[in-house]
């Protein structure tokens, strides 16, 4: 645990006490602050309790009084408009932060801190990050919002660099933060909600990177790219996958290259980090080689390390084979967007898709439709999904993920392909891209990929007996 000093004698408030709500308050009170926190759950304020907040609704703090509000980054601080503890927090001129400021605060100069933004593929980039750093000796701290809240980290050793995933959200209550190497992966539009505009929302993420000593930007879209026009080449290095850099890291047909002054090193065959499938994941691949660099500077080391690296669960995870047939675990695909990711790196696909639906559906997945053996719809979007399937790809309304596994493990055996030896091509797969949110059947996209990966286990228990 990291104790959060810059606080120590003052009366702070701590709103939202779910984990990095919880760890701010843990952390205040190590750094001798007086705490008021408050949470709509009850489980919450008695865990808040216990860590010795004085536990009051927040309306009863003494504002006037209160040096900082510490929010939790889901709670709205501008858009679609400022939460009521904000708009008290303003007219009493207290400032609003979060635990990662609170971190920022405490970390300055102590330890290296890799801080890593962007629409999509931050938290694959900030595990292969981390894993890299490993591999080459240091002590990675990963935390933020990925696994562990920032203040739960370690101190920092001689060795330890922090390696953190940063939201949009949490850049809004960040403002002293200035990372040694600052990330950005890509920007699309998505949470415009919570930001008003995609201008909007490129700014957040850009003050990040603006703000660090050396930045990384995957210049592949229109916003990203104009963020590094204007930062120029001296403060961020560019990847591209596609492009090729004469300065900057890239990838071209698979393969990493690294290039500094016009000349172009290769660094390594993508394609054989099996962990790391596809050309989305080629960009966090790159990122992450850029974003290491100054440190692990044993390229090679660097190389094995993406090749070794392990994957995420639920994000294109590999759970299983029964015979030939795989079967992969993609439910962190919660649009049609992210599952296209997945629908590119295989053929002989048995889809599991719905759950509760994003808007324009899977229209947009057509044009893959070809590699789609046959889907198995559940939750509330199997219905509108088999309407845009009808003609074009077989399907069956499963109704449940156990169903819909059952039935494709089923057809898949049925058509030959299931068994040893197979038709002859590429292995089949039985993928769960949902394309959808979970909440209609599932706690959470982790809650629905776990279920899938305990369907697949039962199914394979059976077929070994
Ligand atoms: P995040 O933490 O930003 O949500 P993840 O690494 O968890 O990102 O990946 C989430 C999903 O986003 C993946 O399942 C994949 O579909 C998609 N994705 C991952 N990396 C990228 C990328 N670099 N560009 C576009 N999409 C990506």
């Amino acid at each position: 645990m990291i104790a959060a000093r810059s606080h120590a004698h003052q009366d702070t408030g701590v709103f939202g006490l779910a984990r990095s709500g919880l760890a701010s308050v843990r952390a205040l009170k190590a750094g001798g602050a007086r705490v008021y926190a408050w949470d709509d759950k009850e489980s919450a304020r008695i865990a808040a309790e216990a860590e010795g907040a004085t536990v009051l609704p927040w309306r009863d703090w003494p504002w006037t009084k209160l040096k900082a509000l510490i929010l939790s980054p889901g709670v709205p601080l501008t858009h679609p408009k400022p939460h009521d503890i904000v708009v008290k927090a303003g007219e009493n001129k207290v400032e609003v932060i979060g635990d990662v400021e609170l971190f920022a605060r405490e970390m300055k100069g102590k330890a290296p801190v890799i801080a890593i933004t962007g629409t999509n593929g931050k938290s694959t980039t900030t595990a292969l990050t981390g894993h890299i750093l490993e591999a080459c000796g240091f002590d990675a701290q990963i935390g933020g919002n990925i696994g562990k809240p920032v203040l739960e980290l370690a101190p920092p050793g001689p060795k330890t660099i922090y390696v953190l995933e940063v939201s949009s959200y949490q850049i809004d209550l960040t403002p002293g933060l200035k990372p040694d190497v600052g990330v950005l992966s890509n920007i699309t539009p998505d949470h415009i909600d919570r930001h008003g505009s995609l201008e909007n929302y490129a700014a957040v993420k850009a003050r990040l990177i603006e703000n660090a000593a050396a930045a990384v930007i995957g210049i592949d879209d229109a916003q990203t790219k104009a963020i590094f026009t204007r930062m120029g080449a001296k403060q961020a290095t560019a990847v591209s996958v596609g492009k090729v850099l004469g300065r900057g890291v890239f990838v071209l047909d698979g393969v990493l290259y690294d290039s500094q002054g016009g000349r172009a090193n290769k660094i390594m065959d993508l394609r054989e980090a099996t962990h790391l499938p596809g050309s989305h994941n080629w960009q966090n691949a790159a990122l992450a080689y850029a974003a290491t660099r100054p440190y692990a500077r044993d390229a090679r080391a660097a190389a094995s390390a993406i090749a070794d690296f392990p994957g995420l669960a639920h994000r294109i995870e590999d759970v299983g084979r029964i015979g030939r047939l795989r079967f992969v675990n993609d439910s962190k695909a919660t649009n049609a967007d992210a599952a296209e990711r997945a629908l590119v790196c295989f053929d002989g696909i048995y889809w599991i898709a719905g759950g509760r639906a994003k808007e324009g559906g899977i229209e947009p997945l057509a044009k893959h439709f070809g590699r789609i053996r046959k889907a198995y719809l559940i939750g509330e979007a199997a219905k509108d999904f088999a309407q845009t399937l009808d003609g074009k790809v077989a399907y069956e309304i499963s109704g449940t993920l156990d169903a819909a596994v059952a039935s494709a493990a089923r057809d898949a055996s049925r058509d030959g392909v299931a068994s040893a030896g197979g038709d002859g091509s590429a292995a089949p797969v039985v993928l769960l891209s949902p394309a959808c949110a979970s909440f209609d059947q599932f706690r959470d996209f982790e809650h629905r990929g776990d279920a899938f990966r305990a369907a697949v286990a039962k199914l394979a228990m059976r077929e070994a007996s």
